[in-house]
Formats: C-alpha cells, sequence, structure tokens
C-alpha cells in the first residue's frame, strides 16, 4: 500500500454529472487531487493508470454494476473503496462490505459529510499504526504483524481482508480483556458509521471461520454477550 500523497487522489466512479462534478469542486477546495469518470470500464483503466488513494464508487453505471468493478479493483489493490450508492437497505450495506469496500454513502449526501469520511478512512488505512510494533503471537502459531500486515497460521499464511486484519489487531492487543462491540465499530470502522454493528459479526464471522475457530468453545475470540469480544488464546513462542 503507498503512504497517503500530500495531495490525495481520489477517483470519483459516478455517471451523474450533476453530482459529480460539484462534489469533485468540493474535493479539490478541501486539498484532494479529484479524478472523474462515468463509467465502469473508466474505473479500472484509471485505478491501473493513476494509482488514486481512494476510490468513490456509484453502485449504478451506464455500462456495468459497480459491485463487479469494486471486486475488480479489490482484487487488483488494497485501494480504499467508498461505494455511493442511493439504495440503503441493511443488505446492501452488507453486499457493499463483502465486496471489499471501506465505507458506504447513502445518496443524496452532503460533500462535507463525504469529505470527513474520505479523511477518515484515508487515515486508517494510511500504514501508520503508531508505535513500531513487534508481531503479536498467540498459541496454536497464530502470529500477527501489524508492520507488514501479514497473518500466519500454524505456518500458512492467511489471506484476511483489511477489517478482518484490523479486527483481529485490534483484539490480539487487548489480550484477555473485553473489547466492546462499540470500540470495535469505532476504531476498525468509523465513529460515524451509521449503520448496525451486525456487519461487525458478519466480520468476526468471517475471521473465526479463516481461523478455524469454533465460536462455541473459542480458541481464540470469545463472545461476551451483549456487550462485545475477547481474544482469549494464551500468548504463543516464537517459532
Ligand atoms: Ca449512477
Amino acid at each position: 500500500m503507498s503512504a497517503v500523497r500530500k495531495t490525495p487522489r481520489i477517483l470519483v466512479v459516478e455517471d451523474e454529472q450533476s453530482i459529480a462534478r460539484p462534489f469533485a469542486e468540493a474535493l479539490r477546495r478541501a486539498g484532494f487531487e479529484p479524478l472523474l469518470t462515468g463509467t465502469a470500464h473508466g474505473a479500472l483503466r484509471l485505478a491501473e493508470s493513476t494509482s488514486p488513494d481512494l476510490v468513490m464508487l456509484d453502485l449504478a453505471l451506464p455500462d456495468g454494476d459497480g459491485r463487479d468493478v469494486c471486486r475488480d479493483l479489490r482484487r487488483r489493490s488494497d485501494v480504499p473503496i467508498v461505494m455511493l450508492t442511493a439504495r440503503g437497505t441493511e443488505t446492501d450495506k452488507i453486499v457493499g462490505l463483502e465486496l471489499g469496500a471501506d465505507d458506504y454513502v447513502v445518496k443524496p449526501f452532503s460533500a462535507a459529510e463525504v469529505i470527513s469520511r474520505i479523511r477518515a478512512v484515508l487515515r486508517r488505512s494510511a500504514p501508520v499504526e503508531a508505535a513500531p510494533r513487534g508481531p503479536l503471537r498467540a498459541a496454536g502459531g497464530l502470529e500477527l504483524d501489524p508492520a507488514a500486515r501479514t497473518v500466519v497460521l500454524a505456518g500458512h499464511d492467511l489471506d484476511l481482508s483489511r477489517k478482518e486484519f484490523d479486527l483481529l489487531a485490534e483484539l490480539m492487543r487487548h489480550r484477555g480483556e473485553v473489547v466492546t462491540r462499540e470500540d470495535l465499530m469505532s476504531r476498525v470502522w468509523d465513529t460515524n458509521w451509521f449503520g448496525s454493528t451486525k456487519t461487525l459479526d458478519v466480520h468476526i464471522g468471517w475471521l473465526r471461520r479463516k481461523l478455524g475457530d469454533d465460536a462455541a468453545e473459542p480458541t481464540y475470540i470469545e463472545t461476551v454477550r451483549g456487550v462485545g469480544f475477547r481474544f482469549v488464546a494464551p500468548e504463543g513462542e516464537e517459532p
């Protein structure tokens, strides 16, 4: 993942000019470099040729479905993706996140609000991680390296999404403590998150599956009913 440029480049994929143009102007005034395209084809081409720092992606494009574009982009890179949509149902929210999108904005939106969310997404995706930290280890050969953003389980690399990684890192950093649902939502998603925390359960479920963990008899992630989650595995040995 590239470091965020001084003038972050935002690829806006939106075919409605009445939305795209004023929004691009607001981005420019806020210190971003907007790039515009109104097609799925243009989105993939520009994402490849310009390496944007973030992609705002409309769900309904004239030549394709934004979800397919999202999937394609995610396959190629870690670029943060914010989905733009007129549909606001819960299912769509989860579907959007399941595709690897980082956030979700329902139209009509206020440029100021979206820009503050773009800033939040860029901050989270920037490889800051504050103090340098060594790998976090746990029994069973689990090793998470915050700097390299890699997770190894019993000698095998685990392919975690960014959210899954951030969740696991957050839980491992607080080994033995309950991390509340609210804290996880605000640290891994956004303090402005307006969806339900069902998204959190969905991601915890995926994470457990990848860890081979059993919610009923957890080795790693215990559910503390009505409160949050706790990382329960003791510290592991250095291999
Ligand atoms: Ca559209």
